[in-house]
């Protein structure tokens, strides 16, 4: 399958579960993760009209955006989904026009202060640790609802990152554990959701976005509110 015939069926689920859900799919944003793909790949994409795309390393980022970037026919936004090292924060400010995975209070706090020395408003997404597993970075908020004191610490932590000046905090983020069963990461998504709708209240932001669905679990994802779907192999195939 070629990257163009891959899109084209991405677009289609996700357009099918729009569908189901009474959504439009143009509430959706295609990010095409990149990482571990070669610049002539992106371009690729990028000359189908893939405007997003998605990368998890600093190091790698810092030698193929510029590349991509001056060859691209349109302008491309870039995402940083990969988990950030408080010493990395400052190569990764200018490259990337939204993080995701601001993950601990030190890295929201050393974001804002490198915004607020360079003078932009930084859009941010939390990335949050829904599931449990240990494997994962992100606030832990495994059984919020049910469990108080889970929810009264984000609570707090949430007062912290709201008065960080310079940080635009856009909505949350999450990544599912791979089930072969994909239903199983429904429970996931809606609970992310959930977790924003209760933010939003608590907190007068308006938290638009939810990054939530990879290439396994993406049309699961989008029922249940996605507004922006990370996409790897879909996209690309196996990574190299
Ligand atoms: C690699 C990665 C993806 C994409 O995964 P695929 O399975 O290739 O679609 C999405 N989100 C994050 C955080 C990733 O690291």
């Amino acid at each position: 399958m070629s990257i163009q015939d891959n899109l084209e069926r991405i677009q289609e689920h996700i357009a099918a579960a729009c569908a189901r859900r009474g959504r439009s799919p143009e509430e959706v944003t295609l990010v095409a993760v990149s990482k571990q793909q070669p610049p002539e790949a992106v371009l690729e994409a990028a000359g189908l009209g893939v405007q997003h795309f998605g990368e998890n390393r600093v190091e790698e980022a810092q030698g193929k955006i510029p590349v991509v970037n001056q060859r691209a026919p349109q302008p491309l936004h870039w995402h940083m989904i990969g988990h950030l090292q408080s010493r990395k924060a400052k190569d990764a400010v200018p490259l990337f026009q939204m993080i995701h995975s601001v993950d601990r209070l030190k890295i929201a706090r050393k974001l804002s202060d490198l915004a607020v020395m360079q003078q932009t408003r930084l859009p941010v997404l939390l990335e949050i640790n829904i599931s449990g597993e240990e494997a994962k970075y992100g606030f832990p908020l495994t059984n919020w609802q049910r469990d108080s004191s889970v929810r009264e610490a984000f609570w707090q932590t949430m007062h912290t990152l709201r008065e960080l000046p310079q940080l635009d905090i856009r909505g949350l983020m999450t990544m599912a554990p791979y089930y072969d069963e994909v239903e199983r990461t429904r429970p996931i998504f809606a609970s992310l959701a959930e977790l924003r709708d209760a933010l939003r209240g608590s907190f007068r932001l308006p938290l638009p976005e939810l990054s939530m669905g990879m290439s396994n679990d993406y049309p699961v994802a989008v029922e249940e509110g996605a507004t922006i779907v990370r996409i790897g192999r879909a996209v690309f195939g196996a990574r190299h």
